[in-house]
């Protein structure tokens, strides 16, 4: 288990003895299979409002969870379950955010402090890119350190940084010209980064290039799942960058000087952009689970096959 860079535990156990904590125990509520992880494809705004009103029945856990956080204040809130980076049986820290409960941030396991979101989207890379090489462009140092653990030479890590390239620490790379051969990786992954480019395009045919046949791009984006059509965040203006709404930005490290413009808001329109830049499939998926602590309102992200 990689121990550099990671969060201080401290920060999850500040005053809090462990005899304070409450556990949440969800077997009282649902069967073991019904607390197994579920996930499924998603290829239009149909699918998703029908898992949506499908596993909403699972998500009355939540609301009972969120009601003994905001009861229990003072108190370390648990919920038992399984880490899929330990690799072992967990009790999860949930935590309140701003009188609410983040359920993608804030449900941390206390040995790795992975969220349910850096839990699943780095358990899933680990497993996509076991069997080759892959580039994944990761946005924090947490997921990087595991990434690196998991998959040692196998993977290339980039950091995204800037919007339409990444900077690794020795070096920079563009991701319209990837420093890669013609079907040489097995996976190439992004979270938060096809949004900063002006225009994807581009960067989703070089995707393309480099993958094996079956090899498989994962996506993690500004998706609006009830958008058909892909909104421009940005455009430009006599050159300049603009927006009506007021400009996005997103990054990781909060370093103003390395703020990434977000250009577009994907909508399902998006599935047949990658279609066509090379791509033999593209959906979206989705998951929830109980067990793993993975809750909250559906994550999405694109998966697409060379
Ligand atoms: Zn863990």
């Amino acid at each position: 288990m990689p121990t550099d860079h990671l969060m201080e535990p401290a920060v999850y156990h500040a005053g809090v003895e462990a005899e304070d904590a409450l556990h949440l125990a969800a077997e009282n509520f649902f069967t073991p299979e019904e607390r197994e992880p579920r996930e499924c494809s998603l290829k239009s705004k149909e699918d998703f409002e029908r898992v949506y009103h499908e596993w909403l029945p699972l998500r009355n856990f939540e609301w009972f969870a969120k009601e003994i956080v905001r009861r229990a204040p003072n108190q370390l809130v648990r919920l038992h379950g399984r880490c899929v980076l330990c690799d072992k049986e967990q009790d999860f820290l949930i935590q309140m955010q701003d009188g609410d409960v983040n359920w993608l941030e804030q449900v941390v396991c206390p040995d790795c402090q992975g969220n349910a979101r850096v839990r699943f989207w780095v358990g899933r890379l680990a497993q996509e890119g076991r069997d080759g090489k892959s580039l994944v462009l990761e946005r924090g140092p947490n997921e990087r350190n595991w990434l690196f653990h998991l998959l040692g030479e196998r993977v290339n890590l980039y950091w995204q940084r800037t919007a339409g390239q990444s900077n690794k620490e020795n070096g920079k790379l563009n991701t319209e010209h990837l420093p890669y051969g013609d079907a040489s990786l097995r996976m190439v992954a992004s979270y938060d980064f096809l949004e900063t480019l002006e225009d994807p395009i581009p960067a989703l045919k070089e995707a393309a290039r480099v993958l094996q046949p079956g090899g498989k791009l994962l996506l993690h984006t500004l998706f609006d799942a009830n958008a058909l059509q892909t909104v421009d965040r940005t455009v430009r203006r006599d050159g300049e960058p603009f927006s009506e709404s007021g400009l996005w930005y997103r990054d990781p490290d909060i370093q103003e000087r390395e703020l990434s413009l977000v250009w577009k808001v994907f909508g399902w329109d998006v599935l047949d952009t990658i279609r066509a830049c090379g791509f033999r499939e593209a959906c979206c998926r989705t998951h929830y689970s109980i067990n793993y602590g993975y809750m909250g309102y559906l994550p999405l992200w694109i998966e697409a096959i060379r």
